[in-house]
């Protein structure tokens, strides 16, 4: 049977019955769009990547990129597939037809995604990276910039990137030193290093269009005077035809605890003093632009690091199913007993209940988050559009951080659930496990995405987003008090949720006096504890959606119907006291961390 990478029933059942995606398909946006053709595309998604994408993975990582005079070779295995990819178009299912894509309703990409990630993240990147590059220009380039780029980024013919980070500006952007000077045909010279650039350099694509920050001469230090340049690999001429190659050149690749496949790229601009790049946007506004690709970025890490615990997930069930390893514990005693696959062990069990639970939870918050971003941009009244920006923005640093967290956890307990064969490199799961970590320090690390919590959402309109949230989990217990068979777990949400905000509430004012070094010592745990509110949230709003369809369900249905009141059951009874705990110790806040003497850490 071929290794499954993310459980469509879930994925089904989240779209069509809890997230109600109908509604959406609706609106004009998306005429050409049915629930079969949808589901069709779905489908289609999933074969491409399992039968393509997915044997690719291992073999990936085992060869890694190779860089030699400035190139970086992919895995050969990347070249045939890459192509599969771009034929059928899986790359820009929901960019605009205007751009060159399919505008499908996002939640169709978000499912091929999952699949695609979860089969091989490193090459589906090549492929996909172009879409946030043509965005920024779609948005702030002139006229001929968009003629020019766009659609050869969006069809995945060029490639995309993002050039941040350097050596001395990571998480601090605006510490950055590339300068640009500008020339007399209004172009600017752009000299500096950059390091980490994912698809900084790669042979499957004949050009390469880099997005560059840099700091225009004579412009303010930090943040405010950072601007955005599109760098081309090969100049492109007025006619589309490749000209001569720019002075941006790649100066070594990383050696990397996972992503082994995917080209993480030094890159040299200006050795030779022609490095030229072109304003896009105004001058001095480039973070702003950054910003507006960088939330979808973080969407896009989200996705990343739930579509690798999802694969992880599915390895781990099926393994606790055919593994035969000891005696049931109600034989305990008796030797004659035959062995029986680990799935019988209450620990296993637990181990498993704790992977799906959290999973389940983060694969309905990303499809909640990726209905917001959709309902932001189509829906027909203005407050209803204001309400759903308002929480994809609150539930950015949430879904960035929370998703990478606990998916590499789940990585790590599918481990677990394999025992010493786990460990082995014989198995994909620790494969899975050293790829996911990047994504809580990529775009924005933990530490950074608290403090984004704390010291802008939190606070957006006097506080007034935040009440909105625990207003829209309320209306979710409102709906379960009503159901008898999740009338309990609702009780228990809503005291979190009353709790979560009695503490947002301390915290904030905390973070406003004179303490607010203590407050920011514990914004990453209060990240957390809202997280774990907002898994219960989804469990629970699953739960009371399965409830009243199990009655008439037929026998595969209604065990998955009755797995949802029992995953909801599991978090809200176990893991959910456990952040009351933690929110308890936010409310202490003790200052210890703040106080405790530098040389005090040890190690001297
Ligand atoms: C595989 C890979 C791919 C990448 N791809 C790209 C890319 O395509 N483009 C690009 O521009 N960059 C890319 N990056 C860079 C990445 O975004 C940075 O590594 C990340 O932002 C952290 O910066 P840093 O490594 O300099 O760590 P630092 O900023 O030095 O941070 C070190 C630690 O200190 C903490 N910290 C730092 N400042 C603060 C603060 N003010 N408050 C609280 N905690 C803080 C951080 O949370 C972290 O734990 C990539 C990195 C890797 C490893």
């Amino acid at each position: 049977m071929a290794q499954e990478i993310a459980d469509r029933r879930d994925i089904d059942f989240v779209i069509w019955e809890q997230m109600k995606a109908e509604e959406i398909l609706t609106n004009e946006k998306f005429s050409d769009f049915n629930k079969k053709t949808c589901e069709m595309i779905i489908t289609e998604a999933r074969k491409l990547a399992i039968k393509e994408a997915l044997p690719t993975l291992a073999e990936g990582d085992r060869e890694g990129v190779c860089f030699e005079d400035g190139k970086v070779k992919v895995p050969k295995c990347f070249h045939k597939v890459h192509e599969l990819i771009l034929e059928g178009e899986w790359q820009n299912l929901q960019v605009p037809v205007e751009m060159g894509g399919q505008g499908a309703p996002p939640f169709v990409a978000t499912a091929a995604a999952e699949y695609f990630m979860g089969a091989n993240w490193s090459l589906y990147s090549y492929a996909a990276m172009g879409n946030g590059t043509a965005e920024m220009i779609e948005l702030y380039g002139t006229e001929e910039q968009k003629k020019k780029y766009i659609k050869r980024l969006t069809s995945g013919e060029w490639g995309g990137t993002m050039l941040l980070t350097e050596s001395e500006a990571g998480s601090d952007v605006g510490a950055l030193t590339t300068m640009a000077k500008k020339n007399d045909d209004g172009t600017y010279t752009l000299t500096g290093n950059k390091i980490f650039i994912t698809n900084g350099e790669f042979d499957l694509v004949e050009n390469i269009i880099h997005p560059v920050l840099a700091r225009i001469e004579g412009a303010p230090v930090g943040t405010k005077g950072i601007s955005l340049f599109i760098v081309p690999k090969y100049f492109v001429n007025d006619d589309g035809s490749l000209g001569d190659r720019n002075d941006i050149v790649c100066t070594g690749v990383e050696e990397k605890h996972g992503i082994h496949a995917s080209a993480t790229c030094s890159m040299g601009l200006g050795a030779k003093g022609e490095c030229i790049g072109y304003l896009l946007g105004e001058k001095n506004k480039g973070m702003r632009i950054m910003f507006h690709m960088m939330n979808g970025a973080r969407m896009a890490t989200g996705l990343q690091a739930l579509a690798y615990a999802s694969s992880a997930y599915m390895l781990a069930v099926n393994y606790a199913r055919e593994r035969i390893q000891g005696r049931d514990l109600s034989d305990f005693g008796n030797h004659e007993a035959p062995s029986v696959p680990i799935i019988k062990h209450p620990d296993v069990r637990r181990n498993l209940m704790w992977m799906k639970s959290h999973l389940d939870g983060m694969r309905s918050f990303f499809y909640y988050m990726t209905m917001c971003g959709t309902k932001a941009v189509i829906a027909e009244k203005e407050e209803e559009k204001e309400m759903a920006n308002d929480m994809f923005e609150l539930l950015t640093p949430l879904i960035k951080d929370f998703l990478s967290v606990k998916g590499h956890e789940i990585c790590i307990q599918a481990m677990q659930i394999y025992g010493g064969a786990g460990y082995t490199m014989d198995y994909p799961v620790e494969q899975y496990a050293r790829d996911c970590k990047i994504t809580s320090v990529f775009e924005g690390t933990s530490g950074i995405q608290a403090m984004d919590l704390l010291g802008r959402k939190l606070g957006m309109k006097k506080g007034g987003v935040f009440m909105a949230f625990m207003g829209e989990i309320q209306k979710t217990v409102a709906q379960a008090k009503e159901v008898e068979a999740t009338k309990d777990f609702a009780e228990k949400v809503e005291a979190a949720v009353n709790r979560l905000g009695e503490i947002a509430m301390h915290l904030g004012k905390k973070a406003l006096s004179l303490e607010f070094k203590t407050a920011f010592a514990h914004s990453l745990p209060f990240l957390y504890a809202m997280s774990d509110t907002v898994m219960a949230w989804m469990l629970l709003w699953r739960a009371s959606v399965a409830a009243p369809k199990m009655e008439k369900a037929g026998k595969k249905d209604r065990a998955f119907y009755e797995g949802q009141l029992k995953t909801a059951d599991f978090f809200i009874n176990s893991i959910l006291p456990e952040t009351m705990g933690k929110m308890n110790a936010i409310e202490i806040a003790t200052s210890a961390a703040i106080e405790m003497p530098d040389e005090g850490f040890g190690g001297l």
